[in-house]
């Protein structure tokens, strides 16, 4: 339910109402708009009347129910007004969010070593990203694939934050290991595989660095959108949701299938930022620019794409991962298309 208040509301009285709420036992959340202050209310609220509500005080403007089962998530929630995610980086702060310039997130898909991640970090960078991606702890199928390097990996990502200034995404697969992440990442990744870990949320969800919440290869979009709730509800308003593909009947081309479609979806749904990501999402290099473009026509707010410096010797996910000369050629073509949308950072000149 959300209690829309009246344009001035004195602080006074919308702290005297949350007390009231509070005492009947339920979490009013204070949600304050570019014009309106809303208190949002969360638990058991089905028996409530919206009218007598309204009545509690003269500053109310208005009492509506949240339809959907997520409701911090939700853009009722948040009245209408789509969220930014905020993140400072070395290289200053970066937006994420409908109404700023969409945001590159490049790299590799592991960590490999010290050489190729700051090579790979300084060519994304001048091509234009303002994030490098690369796992230290990688979610492998095989337990007898490449696992990440762990801990000295995250050690190699600060170096590379420390000479780029970009900031770091990176992925926590165990609880025990998420301090030592976040004291490294700027944002942190939970997976595809966890999106459903619901320890892993709370835990990610009770931490102050924004989360990239990657959806489920099986997952729902409602599904998807409850898992954000969990961080939410924990306490982290700062989350960002990746489509990354999803599995269907047909995996004979591409690995995966990305599902543009939550562009749209998701805008009527949530106030959270969307990224997408076509690496996984087709599981080619070859097909990854056509989805990058489009995805930017679609209004996403971030990329993410794979860069590796050789990716037919990259330990994971090579076949999807561009060279950084791939990418060079791409940014400027995501460029035409983020200007035609009124989405785009001025591109820097190449100076390699
Ligand atoms: C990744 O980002 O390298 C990764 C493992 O992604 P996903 O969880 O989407 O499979
Ligand atoms: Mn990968």
């Amino acid at each position: 339910m959300i209690v829309v208040m009246k344009v001035g509301s004195p602080e006074t009285e919308i702290n005297r109402i949350s007390q009231e709420f509070s005492d009947w036992g339920l979490t009013p959340e204070k949600i304050v708009g570019k014009h309106k202050v809303v208190i949002g209310l969360v638990g058991e609220t089905a028996s409530l009347d919206p009218l007598q509500i309204q009545e509690i005080s003269p500053w109310i403007e208005t009492v509506l129910r949240v339809e959907q089962p997520f409701k911090r998530a939700s853009l009722e929630f948040h009245h209408g007004e789509y969220s930014d995610v905020v993140v400072p980086t070395p290289a200053g702060v970066v937006t994420f969010g409908k109404n700023h310039p969409v945001v590159l997130v490049a790299g590799p898909c592991s960590v490999e070593n010290e050489e190729m991640i700051i090579e790979t970090a300084r060519r994304v960078k001048a091509a234009g990203a303002k994030f490098l991606r690369g796992g230290a702890y990688k979610p492998r199928t095989s337990p007898y694939a490449f696992q990440g390097h762990g801990e000295s990996a995250l050690g190699l990502l600060a170096a590379a934050r420390e000479a780029t200034g970009l900031g770091i995404i990176t992925e926590v697969m165990d609880t025990a290991d998420l301090e030592k992440i976040a004291e490294v990442a700027d944002v942190v990744q939970v997976g595809a595989r966890n999106m459903q870990n619901f320890s892993l949320l709370k835990k990610v969800g009770a931490q102050p660095k924004p989360v990239l919440l990657k959806r489920g290869m099986s997952a729902t979009i409602s599904e998807w959108l409850m898992a954000a709730e969990y961080i939410l509800a924990a306490g982290n308003p700062n989350v960002i949701l990746c489509e990354r593909g999803i599995r269907t009947f047909d995996r004979e081309y591409a690995r995966n299938t990305l599902d543009l479609a939550v562009l749209p979806v998701l805008r009527h749904l949530t106030h959270l930022p969307i990224m997408i990501d076509p690496s996984h999402g087709t599981g080619k290099a070859e097909y990854v620019p056509t989805m990058a473009m489009a995805s930017v026509a679609a209004g996403c707010d971030s990329l993410m794409i794979e860069v590796h410096p050789n990716p037919a010797k990259a330990l994971s996910d090579g076949p999807q991962s561009l060279t950084p000369a791939a990418f060079d050629e791409l940014v400027p073509q995501l460029a035409v298309i983020g200007r035609a949308v009124k989405r785009w950072w001025d591109v820097p000149v190449l100076t390699h």
